[in-house]
């Protein structure tokens, strides 16, 4: 018996029909799961050069080895599609109980290709799928949609995943919101908006199996032992605003649009007592001992009863991102962005471009809807939100991000456009963290990972940034597609032979350590052959001109430097290290190695 259920749901919205498909073996052993899974058959699937929201680009959910199974932290799902935002591949994970619907309806993974005419929301109600009109639901939020969708099949089995008004509307980094309350990156809501494809409700029945369960026991019973000890416990509850304060202490956090990189207003955020706010109930996935997730709600004022999930990305970019202080303003922005279905990481990017516009006077009067757009002023973040997730006004333009915004303004705002690839980029300045520029520039967009880079204890960090980056972007997928939470790091000891240990009790397949290293690598130059048929090319591996031309200003008076011809050496060093070009493509030989230059292993083959 093997945890994969060896099988994929392949969901056609233009011809409203549904296949089941086998997947093979092979191919399980070789991607895994998660965005490894994902990644392959988007490639398979979706044709190169298709434009992102057009019917024939493909949204891939895929399920993992480990999901639904006692392992701690694994109750995730990937979704993997070609971004509206960046023209490349978009992946994230989510955790929840929709990813444990999609598992126990006996599903790898669910592709969703084609368009519906109208609105529609699809049910998958374990092998047999339903077809819905969805009408009634288009214009409402997601959490309203995900209500309705459950009320209407009376039964708690049912989860879903729902666009809101952002999605419908096509704003470019919109998301779906599938009960993960925490930051989704790429505009896979989008396309799903595009596809007018409202909501997916899944109801799975069927009992998970795994190959040997003693063993299992015995891996996840230590891993869980871990999960509540130090140093893994100090993930609890306020990971978020300890996020922001040592961030801001290393001189790395992004302030007033990357002008700044230490916020003064930090500490006001931070302050429990007299900041606005309460931690209302720290909750946790399914599966996870470790409950980082602390719902915060606003006290008084104005935002009261806003509440929300804040994680780290979220309150960096609505708040010292924007000039913002003001902690129930921050939740309040938050929870509408839950609402529309909005990216929270580029919402706050593309709001804070704005306001640097205003303040530069490009974005004045009737520009800007009449809005003071300044730094600070916390109306203005909310009513912005507003506009973004409903492309009114001003949101119009901002729903496109700020690459496309500031070649349409023009006036030199393209030089304070803070992103890579067309992906805003989060929450950690490289000027004052050196550790985070090559992951934000040969990333799949300018994303950095929760601190991962910035908070690692790593001494001696000049020395070979090449090889660190790869060693920890390899990780980090073979996390994404075990799809074990990576906040659970800090459970591992030995994270290769505990996790290759955990992957043979579930599934039955024997992969040494050096194996799955290897497995590590090859899904990360998968992702890069993905955006390589795409048209990437050495200069997409960038950063604003900013962080490489000018220092920021951070505390005690020590600016922060990041030249371009340091960047270029780590990104020489990087490919290197890779085994690829100077030019950043993968040889023909490399592919080879790792397994890559086969057949497709399923074929869309309609
Ligand atoms: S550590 Fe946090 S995000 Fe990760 S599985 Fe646990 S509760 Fe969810």
């Amino acid at each position: 018996m093997d945890s994969h259920s060896g099988k994929c749901l392949a969901v056609d919205l233009t011809t409203r029909r549904a296949e089941i498909r086998p997947l093979p073996q092979d191919l399980l052993r070789l991607c895994l799961g998660g965005v490894g899974l994902g990644t392959r058959l988007l490639a398979e699937w979706v044709a190169p050069g298709t434009p992102p929201l057009s019917p024939d680009n493909a949204i891939v959910f895929a399920s993992g080895a480990l999901a639904g199974t006692m392992a701690p932290c694994s109750s995730n799902h990937a979704t993997v599609t070609k971004s509206p935002l960046t023209g490349f591949l978009s992946t994230s994970v989510s955790s929840g109980h929709w990813s444990l619907s999609l598992k126990r309806a006996g599903y790898d993974a669910l592709i969703v290709t084609g368009a519906a005419e109208s609105p529609d929301y699809v049910f998958v109600d374990d092998e047999i799928v339903h077809f819905n009109a969805a009408g009634h639901l288009w214009g409402m939020t997601t959490q309203r949609t995900s209500e309705e969708i459950r009320r209407h099949h009376g039964d708690d089995r049912v989860r879903v995943a729902a666009i809101g008004p952002g999605g419908e509307r096509q704003v470019s980094y919109a998301c779906i919101d599938d009960g993960y309350p925490l930051s989704h990156r790429g505009g896979a809501g989008a396309v799903m908006g595009s596809k007018k494809l409202k909501a997916i409700a899944i109801r799975g029945t069927q009992a998970m199996a795994v190959h040997d369960l003693h063993r299992l026991e015995k891996a996840s019973l230590a891993l869980n032992a871990r999960a509540r000890t130090a140093p893994v416990a100090k993930n609890r509850q306020s990971t978020a605003l300890d996020c922001l304060l040592a961030v801001n202490k290393q001189g790395a956090l992004p302030t007033r649009n990357f002008r700044e990189s230490c916020f003064k207003g930090t500490a006001k955020l931070a302050g429990k007592d007299d900041s606005g706010y309460r931690v209302v109930k720290v909750s946790a996935c399914p599966s996870c001992p470790i409950a980082c997730r602390g719902l915060l709600q606003a006290a008084d004022g104005p935002y009261a009863w806003a509440a929300t999930t804040l994680d780290y990305q979220t309150l960096a970019a609505l708040g010292p991102q924007c000039g913002i202080d003001n902690m129930p303003a921050i939740l309040k922005a938050a929870e509408l962005c839950q609402q529309y279905g909005l990216d929270t990481v580029s919402t706050g990017g593309c709001i804070a471009w704005a306001m640097e516009s205003f303040e530069r006077g490009l974005l004045a009067g009737e520009d800007a809807g009449g809005i003071d757009l300044s730094f600070g002023n916390a109306d203005a973040l909310i009513e912005m939100v507003k506009q973004i997730g409903e492309r009114k006004g001003i949101g119009h333009l901002l729903a496109e991000g700020t690459r496309r915004a500031s070649a349409k303004l023009g006036r030199g705002s393209e030089q304070w456009a803070m992103h890579s690839k067309g992906l805003e980029i989060s929450g950690c300045d490289p000027r004052g963290s050196e550790d985070q520029a090559l992951p934000l520039a040969v990333g799949l967009g300018a994303e950095s990972d929760d601190c991962w880079l910035c908070l690692d204890s790593t001494t001696d960090r000049r020395s070979n940034p090449g090889s660190r980056n790869k060693a920890r972007e390899d990780q980090a997928t073979l996390f994404d597609s075990l799809l074990l939470c990576r906040q659970s790091e800090d459970c591992f000891h030995d994270f290769l032979s505990e996790a290759a240990d955990l992957y043979a009790a579930a599934t039955g397949v024997g992969l040494s350590p050096t194996e799955l290293e290897r497995t590590g690598e090859r899904i990360t130059t998968l992702k890069k052959s993905f955006n390589i048929r795409e048209g990437w090319k050495r200069s997409d591996d960038c950063l604003p001109p900013r962080l490489l031309e000018v220092a920021a200003s951070a505390r005690k008076g020590k600016a922060g430097e990041l030249a371009e011809a340091k960047l270029k050496a780590m990104l020489d060093d990087y490919y290197e290290a890779r085994g690829w070009t100077a030019e950043g493509l993968v040889p023909h030989q490399k592919l080879r190695e790792l397994g890559l230059d086969g057949p497709p292993a399923m074929g869309k083959g309609k």
